[in-house]
Formats: C-alpha cells, sequence, structure tokens
C-alpha cells in the first residue's frame, strides 16, 4: 500500500504508511491519499464478516487496518489494535453498537468512547500507532492541533501519559460547551497545553497551518498532526463504517445507506473511502447545520468558503466549520486524480477568490451518480424537532451534531436501511437538550465531576507570535 499527494504530479516516489502516519500536510500542501484503492469483493466481506464474529472489532479493525498498511508486522498491528480498543475504553465489549430508531433508521452509536464522541475512535488507534512508530524510530513528536470541541479532548485523552508525545491544543474562546471546556481544560498534565483563541474554529485551524508553514520550526519541533488529515485517522474510521454495515445487513450485497453530520469532512470521507473500496453503500448524507458550505457543494457544484465572522455559532458548534481541510480528497477523485487541477484549484484559485466552480465537470451529478453523495442542512429548530422526537418515538437521547445527521438522513433516505452516525453523546450539550425536551441527558458515572474540573489554559491573545514562543519555550 503507497500513498501519494494530492497536489503530487509524479506519483513515481510514493510512501509508506508509516512514512506518513506522523505527518499532517504534504510538503506540496497537498493530502495523501492512497496510489491505488484495496477492493472489497463480496467475499472478502463474508472474510470481514467472519473475523468480526470470532474476533470482535479490535479483530476487525487488525484486518481493515491491513489492507492499508503493510509496513508494521501483522502481529504488532494486532497488538496495536487489540490495546486501542478495550471494553474499558469504549464502555463495554459491544464496541459501535447500533440500534434501531424507528421508519427503517438506525443509530450506530460511536460515541461510547473516552470523550463520548466519535472522534475517540480514530484518536484510540492513533495513539498506540503512534507510540509504537515512535519507539520503533527514536523519535518524539510534539503535535499541535485545533479542536472545534471534541478533537481536542480526544486526542489529549488519547495521548496522555505518552512519554514521546507532547500535545498543544488551540480551541475557540466561548464556542464549547461547559462540559467540552471541563474535558479539556480539566486535564493537568505537562504533556497537554490548552490554548484558547478569539475567534472560530478556522482561525485555530489558520495557526495551526501558520506554524507548519514554517519549515524551520516545524523541523525543529517535529510536529505532527492528529486533525483529520492525518491519514491513519481516516484509515481508522474505515472500520467503523464496515462494523455500522455488518450489523444491519445481514447478507454481504445488502446495501445500506448513512447519514452523517459534517463541517470538516473529516468523518464522511472514511465513508466515501469505504464505498470506494467496495461496502455496499447506497447513499452517503452529507448532513450540515446552518454553516452549509459543504451541502451547498453537493447541491451546486460550487465550493465557496466562508470566513469566520460569516461561520454562525451553532446549536451544533463542532460543525461550525465553513473550511473543509479534508475536502481537497474528495476533489481527486472527483476529478479522476487530476493532480495538476487539484494543485492549481486549491494552491492558487481558492487561496485568491475563495471559492472553488466545478460545475462545469458536472460535479453535482457525478458525486451523487458515481460516489453516492446527497446533501443537506439543518437548523437549529430542526435539531430541536429531531432529538424531541426521537426521544418520544424511541425513548432515546441523542445529541444536536446527531440530530443533524437524523434529520437529513430522514429527508433523503431511500428504500434501504439508513444508519445515522451518532458523533456524540447529548451529555455534552446540556442546553439544547434542555431546550429539546425539556432537561438535560444524565451524566453516566464514568464522566462525574468534568464540570467541576479546574481549568488549565492559556489565553493566546498575541497570535502567531504567542504561539511560537509558546511551542518553542515548552516543546522540549
Ligand atoms: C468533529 C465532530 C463533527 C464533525 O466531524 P467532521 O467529519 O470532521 O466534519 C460532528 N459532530 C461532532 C460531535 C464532532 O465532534
Amino acid at each position: 500500500m503507497r500513498y501519494r499527494s494530492t497536489r503530487q504530479l509524479d506519483a513515481s516516489q510514493p510512501a509508506n504508511f508509516c512514512d506518513i502516519l506522523l505527518e499532517g500536510l504534504a510538503p506540496d500542501g497537498g493530502l495523501y491519499w492512497p496510489v491505488e484503492w484495496p477492493r472489497l469483493d463480496r467475499s472478502d466481506l463474508g472474510d470481514l464478516r467472519r473475523t468480526w464474529a470470532r474476533r470482535g472489532y479490535a479483530g476487525l479493525a487488525h484486518q481493515v487496518l491491513g489492507l492499508f498498511c503493510d509496513d508494521i508486522p501483522t502481529a504488532d498491528l494486532e497488538r496495536i489494535c487489540r490495546r486501542a480498543y478495550t471494553a474499558e475504553q469504549f464502555d463495554g465489549p459491544d464496541i459501535v453498537p447500533v440500534s434501531p430508531l424507528n421508519d427503517g433508521l438506525w443509530l450506530a452509536q460511536l460515541s461510547n468512547g473516552p470523550t463520548a464522541a466519535f472522534k475517540d475512535l480514530a484518536m484510540r488507534l492513533l495513539a498506540e500507532l503512534f507510540e509504537y512508530e515512535l519507539g520503533r524510530r527514536d523519535r518524539r513528536i510534539t503535535i499541535l492541533g485545533a479542536t472545534s470541541g471534541d478533537t481536542g479532548s480526544a486526542a489529549e485523552r488519547a495521548m496522555l501519559g505518552q512519554s514521546r508525545i507532547k500535545v498543544f491544543m488551540l480551541s475557540p474562546q466561548g464556542r464549547m460547551t461547559a462540559f467540552q471546556r471541563g474535558q479539556m481544560y480539566g486535564i493537568d498534565d505537562p504533556g497537554v497545553v490548552n490554548l484558547t483563541v478569539p475567534g472560530a474554529f478556522d482561525d485555530c485551524q489558520d495557526l495551526v497551518k501558520a506554524v507548519n508553514a514554517d519549515a524551520e520550526l516545524k523541523a525543529r519541533l517535529e510536529l505532527g498532526a492528529v486533525n483529520s488529515i492525518n491519514w491513519a485517522r481516516l484509515a481508522a474510521q474505515v472500520v467503523y463504517y464496515i462494523a455500522s454495515w455488518l450489523r444491519v445487513a445481514p447478507a454481504d450485497d445488502q446495501p445500506v445507506s448513512l447519514a452523517v453530520p459534517t463541517g470538516n469532512f473529516g468523518n464522511i470521507i472514511s465513508g466515501h473511502i469505504a464505498r470506494v473500496m467496495g461496502l455496499p453503500i447506497a447513499r452517503l448524507v452529507l448532513a450540515t447545520n446552518e454553516n452549509n458550505v459543504l451541502a451547498e457543494f453537493f447541491q451546486t457544484g460550487i465550493y465557496r468558503v466562508r470566513s469566520a465572522e460569516q461561520t454562525f455559532a451553532t446549536s451544533s458548534p463542532s460543525m461550525d466549520i465553513s473550511k473543509a481541510s479534508n475536502f481537497e480528497r474528495f476533489v481527486f477523485d472527483l476529478l479522476d486524480g487530476d493532480a495538476a487541477e487539484v494543485a492549481r484549484l486549491f494552491g492558487q484559485v481558492l487561496p485568491a477568490s475563495g471559492q472553488i466552480d466545478l460545475t462545469a465537470q458536472g460535479a453535482v451529478e457525478r458525486a451523487r451518480d458515481v460516489f453516492g453523495f446527497q446533501a443537506g442542512s439543518s437548523t437549529h429548530s430542526d435539531r430541536l424537532a429531531a432529538i424531541a422526537a426521537v426521544w418520544r418515538d424511541c425513548g432515546r437521547l441523542i445529541d444536536p451534531h446527531t440530530a443533524d445527521g437524523v434529520t437529513v438522513g430522514r429527508r433523503l433516505r431511500g428504500p434501504e436501511p439508513m444508519i445515522c452516525l451518532e458523533t456524540a453523546l447529548p451529555i455534552k450539550f446540556a442546553d439544547t437538550l434542555i431546550e429539546a425536551v425539556g432537561f438535560p441527558a444524565p451524566i453516566p458515572d464514568r464522566f462525574a465531576g468534568v464540570l467541576d474540573a479546574p481549568s488549565h489554559a492559556i489565553e493566546l491573545t498575541g497570535g502567531l507570535d504567542q504561539l511560537k514562543q509558546i511551542l518553542v519555550e515548552r516543546a522540549g
């Protein structure tokens, strides 16, 4: 399995899985992507079903990750997967349960991990992979990331206690819930530095990009990424798309559809990968909130990013994103791997004009007919109505992001089962739950104390210069 960048014209010098494991952007500014896709035919899917039945989620992860990675010995990879996906970390042995809602809708529970969001599933694996590979290379890294609320806590919790990794996490000031803040800023450990930024998620992301653009500093800090541009994270997520399908599809050719709450295109891109590989996915339904940049693209063929000031603060805050870092990968596939055109569009056209117009390439039709994408957006009142309806009809509390997925999934469903991905537990979003059903979701014992934890965060008021200074001072 070999990887190249989405902007790499000459793909004759591809990289291995472990070469790009610790990387964010490729040196040319593109994103790593497989040179060729592994394929899953019907008998492979049967094989995965048997593995899953015998060896559970960790066994399934081992087999699927083995398709993407041939430079870790298989016994080591298995051990890594077993350590990542334990019953203790995921609130029981049944990792990624899928429950029926009503009307042919299902809920894939991706949020039972240590920080109650789907990001734990990838981050747990990433932490174990990093520790393994850093040990093998006798290296250390500095992780610099940006979070809209859930990536940060998932990364910090997963990496905590790993001596070779130091985490610096930027988060938008005042845009996260009390539970999210407690989960992150409550961590008191020299290996974790939380920094709050005045502005939105995209401002945090811009700072990360600016530090990465400083090649000298990047090398000095041995900077690594855990944002969803990291390839291993996407590979890890493919596992739960397959696991969700296995639970709902009784036969190996049974198609399902999936509804995925989206802001950064980080989750649904793994659904795209699974589908390209051959998982029988009828439609991939992309759901945005009022920040509908991606829904707009799939409806018009024009990708028009917004500035931080034009990004609404909504009640599904982890999707308040107006520039989707992973989208370039999808456009690469949409343009049949035309790296020169991707480099022009994302390296020149988008920075200069703030938009990419793919109407002439028939993007809407191609995304729908070739890649199965459909999209819609949801509003605050849709979210409240979906939370209330799922509670009333199914006796289950869902979080506002999941509610965006349920809203759009219901709207765009076909005859096949529709699996809505639960991206967080509702305990993180008490105010919205109270507004929707009149009470907050009860907090399980394993999260007791999160809300009262003393806060450890540095206010980053001095922009890039202050950030660089803090990194240099504290990364050693
Ligand atoms: C990160 C996150 C999202 C958005 O995921 P992307 O795939 O990165 O757009 C949605 N919901 C929740 C709860 C999240 O934490």
